[in-house]
């Protein structure tokens, strides 16, 4: 049978990329890379959607290019398998978005939820960039120029895609089936849809600072791990103590495997005991940190010595990239002309047109 599903995805390069990232996202695409059911897979870097709300900071984004590049290499995106490429560097995105602006309406854009959240968390009140508030357009670009059919993202993204599906909708309606409908594909573990900051408020975020990034050192990772939120009215060793809102817990809940306990912690033969012991009270939180850390070093070693590796020769990471760049632009642009010939603004290569405008003329 022929591969129908074409993959897009990708992350905005503000700061290196965090394990909420990884449980989010990143460990699933590996999977959907390797399991070899998609025809084409395409993963990019939002370049130019992190400027709307870094405008002033283009620095940040430059550096982060690299670094974003080097974490997805260090957790096995395989530029053999899947595309990577930069948003900036496909023009063709930016007349797609401004062709969807006419598909949306403004109140349609306030209602975004995830947008409104972002707004208030950074404090734009009314001076909200143009290009922010209509970020969702601009990403419905990205997915539909790929003719994405599945985009592997967290629980953040779903306005986005519901917003996606609305502007294909409509333009299929207006100009006849052209563009695809994409779906969102969500993590199975509920822990992952959405994995708390090392803070227990409710995201990891690279712009909050509460994060456990992939290139962390095994120091890091373990200091941050024995800092983390968990019950604050689980104070003595006997008290009885909560999980829910429990940062470790909901860590142990995106990473922990059974093979774990036999290794790290064989006094309890599950997770579901693990729990148990904490809720009736006389399990620590240290206990249950130093298990977390464990499990923590063992995923993210191999990624962080990975990641060093690919740093030795960054030129070639560019390279792969610019690559990536020309694969991705080929395909947007055939989109393009799609999109161009179902909206009526080809006029240079329509014979038709030209031999039907001359007979009305002639008449
Ligand atoms: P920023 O604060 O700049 O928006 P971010 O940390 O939210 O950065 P993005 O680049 O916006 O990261 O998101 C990239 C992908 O990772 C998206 O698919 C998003 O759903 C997912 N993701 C981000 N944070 C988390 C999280 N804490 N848990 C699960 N998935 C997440
Ligand atoms: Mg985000």
């Amino acid at each position: 049978m022929e591969k129908e599903k074409i993959i897009l995805t990708g992350d905005r390069p503000t700061g290196k990329l965090h394990i909420g990232h990884y449980v989010g996202s990143l460990r699933r695409r590996v999977e959907l890379q390797d399991s070899g059911l998609y025809k084409k897979i395409f993963i990019f870097e939002a370049d130019g959607q992190a400027l709307t709300d870094n405008i002033d900071n283009p620095e940040k984004v430059r550096q982060n290019v690299i670094e974003v590049a080097l974490d997805y290499l260090a957790v096995g995106i395989d530029p053999a398998k899947s595309t990577i490429f930069i948003q900036s560097q496909i023009p063709e995105l930016c007349e797609l978005t401004f062709y969807y602006m006419d598909l949306v309406t403004v109140s349609r854009l306030q209602r975004n939820p995830t947008v409104k959240t972002e707004i208030q968390m950074r404090n734009f009140e009314t001076s909200i960039p143009v290009g922010f508030f209509t970020y969702p357009i601009s990403q419905a670009a990205d997915i539909t120029a790929f003719k994405a059919t599945t985009v592997p993202v967290g629980e953040d993204q779903e306005p986005m895609l519901e917003q996606a599906r609305e502007i294909v909708r409509r333009f299929n309606h207006i100009y006849g089936e052209t563009l695809v409908e994409p779906e969102i594909l969500l993590p199975d573990n509920a822990a992952c849809l959405r994995l708390p900051g090392t803070d227990g408020k409710a995201k990891m975020s690279k712009s909050l600072g509460n994060c456990i990034y992939l290139s962390d050192t095994a120091d890091e990772v373990e200091k941050k791990v024995k800092s983390m939120y968990t019950d604050p009215t689980h104070i003595k060793v006997s008290d009885p103590g909560k999980l829910e809102g429990n940062t470790v817990f909901t860590y142990l809940d995106a990473f922990c495997k059974p093979e774990h306990f036999e290794r790290y912690l064989p006094d309890y033969p599950n997770l579901d005991e693990l729990k148990a012991h904490y809720t009736r009270g006389g399990l620590g939180d240290m206990k249950v940190k130093k298990f977390l850390a464990a499990i923590m070093q063992e995923e993210l070693g191999p990624i962080r010595e990975r990641r060093k590796e690919f740093a030795k020769d960054i030129p070639a990471i560019y390279e792969m990239l610019k690559k990536g760049c020309e694969t991705a632009r080929e395909a947007a642009a055939q989109t393009l002309d799609e999109v161009r010939r179902a909206m009526k603004i080809n006029y240079f290569d329509d014979a038709a047109l030209i031999e039907e405008q001359a007979k009305r003329f002639a008449e």
